[in-house]
């Protein structure tokens, strides 16, 4: 359950009506039932049910602070709402940062509403599977403007499907340290444009291949973020 720190006096949590809801009647909690409740900044405490229905007593597990180096996706947007599964499952693979990109051949322009509720969706799946931090979800931005923003990530490669380029992996092997950073770019169902690949190679962005199958962009975000952390993962 992600909380804030409005909601703590000491170790005693007043849980919104919403929260009551969820522990009480979705996951049947009953007093004394424990649940992990966190900040979304790293800070981890181990909840208990009181007997009064809106309140939990917190002990606290992990501090937050120990900084975890950027795993950053960049997806041209599809059509629909693909965006939707690419954020919850970038959040459970454990992506720090998610930029949702217009790039030459997306038709999509998305609204306020879309944005926050991908951050909702990234917060749900933060609790599902006992992230301690939420990530990010950037306001959507045209691929030209993030290029022109100082490097996101010390290790950036761009994922194209057809031409002769190296493996992700193959790459990922020769450049990473344990602590790098890395930003991974996906482009839309229509590809990269030449001239996107050749701007984002001027700045810093590797293309790689991710094998010789064409994979939907939903698919391909998934697969590259898959091996990038395999490969970090201590
Ligand atoms: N219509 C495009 C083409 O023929 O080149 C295919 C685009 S693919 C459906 C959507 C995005 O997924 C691509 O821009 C790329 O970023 C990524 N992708 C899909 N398959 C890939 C592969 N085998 N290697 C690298 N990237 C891939």
């Amino acid at each position: 359950l992600t909380i804030s720190e409005q909601q703590c006096q000491g170790r005693t949590l007043d849980l919104l009506p919403e929260q009551v809801h969820y522990l009480r009647r979705v996951l049947r909690l009953a007093p004394g039932s424990r649940f992990i409740a966190q900040d979304g900044q790293g800070q981890q405490w181990l909840a208990t049910l009181g007997d009064k229905l809106d309140q939990a007593e917190l002990e606290e597990v992990q501090r937050g602070g120990s900084a975890i180096a950027p795993f950053i996706l960049i997806a041209a947007l599809p059509k629909g709402s693909g965006f939707d599964a690419v954020v919850r499952q970038a959040t459970e693979i454990g992506v720090t940062d998610i930029y949702p990109v217009l790039s030459q051949r997306t038709l999509l322009n998305p609204s306020d509403s879309r944005v926050s509720r991908w951050q909702r969706i990234a917060q749900e799946a933060s609790e599902q599977s006992e992230r301690l931090t939420i990530p990010e979800i950037h306001p959507p931005v045209s691929f030209p403007a993030l290029l022109q923003q100082p490097a996101l990530a010390s290790q950036q490669y761009l994922c194209v499907a057809r031409g002769e380029y190296p493996h992700l992996l193959t790459q990922l092997q020769k450049d990473l340290s344990a602590a790098a950073a890395v930003a991974i770019a996906i482009g839309p169902e229509g590809g990269w444009t030449p001239e996107e690949i050749a701007e984002a190679a001027v700045k810093g962005y590797q293309p790689v291949s991710l094998g010789s199958a064409i994979l939907r962009a939903v698919t391909a975000s998934i697969v590259a973020l898959a091996i990038v952390a395999a490969v970090r993962e201590p």
